[in-house]
C-alpha cells in the first residue's frame, strides 16, 4: 500500500512536469565548410552544446527564464570563441567596447547596457539595470560604474583581448586605407567566416510557461563614433514577451533597427495570429528585402522554435525538455 502511494506521488510530479525549451545562437554570417578551420568549428560545437546542457540543466531545476537566458550568455561571454564579452571585437580606435540586453516576457521588463568596456559580462549589467533601476537603456562609463556599484563583475581591458579578432581588425583597418573611407561611418564588411559576426544570444521557454531574452554582443569590427548595433535594443535585436514569442537576433545592426525586427515577430503573431514560423519566415523576407544580413532564433510558448537566417550560417542550437540531446548546427544544409 504503501509503495504504491509513493508509486502514485512520483507519477503525479513527473505529470506535473512541465516541458521547457532553450535556443541559443553564436552569430550569422559567411559561416560555410570553406571559411570555418576544423578545430574552430569543433571548438565551436562544443561551446554551443556545453551552454545548451547549462541552460537544460537549470531549466530541469525549475528556474526561471530570465535566470537561464542571463546564465547562459554569461557562459557564451565567457567563452573567447564568440564576439560578446572575452573576445569581442575591437572599434576603430582598437577599443572593445560592448552592448548587452535582457528582457522578461512576465512582464516586458527590460535592461540594456551599450558601450561598455569592463564589465566582465556585459548581461549582467543589463540585468542589473532592469531590476535596480527604474530605466531601461544605460550607456558607456556611467553605465559601468553604475554596475560596478551594483556588484557586476569588473575585468581589465588585457582579459577580452583576443589575439585572432585584433589580426581581423588590422585587416579590414588595412583594407579600410586601401578603400579610402568608402567605408566612412561604419564597419567594414569583410568575408572571414566566424570572425565577421559571432554575436551571442539565447530564447527561453521555462516549465512555467515564462519566455526570456537575452543577447550580448562587441557589435560590428571597425564601428565608430560611439556607434550602437541593435542587440541591445529592446524590439530591434531583442524582445520577449509572454503572450507571444520570445527572439535574440544576429547581423548588421542597422538593418535590424530599422526593421525593428525582434519585434515584428511577436508583432505579426499578437495582431495577425500568425505561427512563430510564419511569422519568423515573414520577418527574414522582410530583412532580405531591406538587403540586411542575419538570422534570429525564437520560442513561443508552446515551445516551438525558429532558427532562421538569410546568410551562408549560423552558430545555432536548441534543446527540448523532450530531446536526449541537444541539437548543434552551424552551416545551411545540416
Ligand atoms: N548585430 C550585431 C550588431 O550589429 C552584430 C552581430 O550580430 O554580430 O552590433
Amino acid at each position: 500500500m504503501k509503495h504504491s502511494i509513493t508509486f502514485l506521488f512520483l507519477f503525479i510530479c513527473f505529470l506535473g512536469m512541465a516541458e521547457y525549451t532553450i535556443v541559443i545562437h553564436g552569430g550569422a554570417g559567411t559561416i560555410s565548410k570553406k571559411t570555418v578551420r576544423t578545430e574552430t568549428e569543433l571548438e565551436i560545437r562544443t561551446a554551443l552544446s556545453d551552454a545548451l546542457k547549462l541552460g537544460d540543466k537549470l531549466l530541469a531545476q525549475g528556474e526561471l527564464a530570465i535566470v537561464v537566458v542571463e546564465k547562459v550568455v554569461m557562459f557564451l561571454e565567457d567563452s573567447p570563441l564568440f564576439n560578446a564579452g572575452k573576445g569581442a571585437v575591437f572599434n576603430h580606435e582598437g577599443r572593445q567596447e560592448m552592448d548587452a540586453c535582457i528582457m522578461d516576457g512576465r512582464d516586458l521588463s527590460s535592461g540594456a547596457v551599450a558601450g561598455v568596456t569592463n564589465l566582465k559580462n556585459p548581461i549582467v549589467g543589463a540585468r542589473l539595470v532592469k531590476d535596480s533601476t527604474r530605466h531601461v537603456f544605460l550607456s558607456g562609463d556611467r553605465a559601468q560604474e553604475f554596475c560596478l556599484s551594483k556588484g557586476a563583475e569588473y575585468a581589465d581591458s588585457s582579459y577580452f583581448f583576443v589575439q585572432r579578432r585584433w589580426d581581423y581588425f588590422q585587416k579590414v583597418l588595412e583594407q579600410e586605407n586601401n578603400t579610402k573611407g568608402k567605408n566612412d561611418g561604419g564597419a567594414a564588411y569583410m568575408d572571414e567566416g566566424s570572425l565577421k559576426f559571432g554575436t551571442v544570444g539565447c530564447v527561453v521557454l521555462d516549465q512555467s510557461g515564462n519566455l526570456a531574452a537575452a543577447t550580448s554582443t562587441g557589435g560590428l569590427t571597425n564601428k565608430k563614433y560611439g556607434r550602437i548595433g541593435d542587440s541591445p535594443v529592446v524590439g530591434a535585436g531583442t524582445y520577449a514577451n509572454n503572450s507571444s514569442c520570445a527572439i535574440s537576433c544576429t547581423g548588421t545592426g542597422e538593418y535590424f533597427i530599422r526593421g525593428t525586427i525582434a519585434r515584428d515577430v511577436s508583432a505579426l503573431m499578437e495582431f495577425k495570429g500568425l505561427s512563430l514560423d510564419k511569422a519568423g519566415k515573414e520577418t527574414l523576407d522582410k530583412l532580405t528585402k531591406m538587403k540586411g544580413d542575419g538570422g534570429f532564433i525564437g520560442v513561443d510558448k508552446k515551445g516551438n522554435v525558429i532558427m532562421l537566417f538569410n546568410t551562408e550560417g549560423m552558430y545555432r542550437g536548441y534543446k527540448k525538455s523532450s530531446m536526449d540531446q541537444p541539437v548543434v548546427q552551424l552551416y545551411q544544409k545540416e
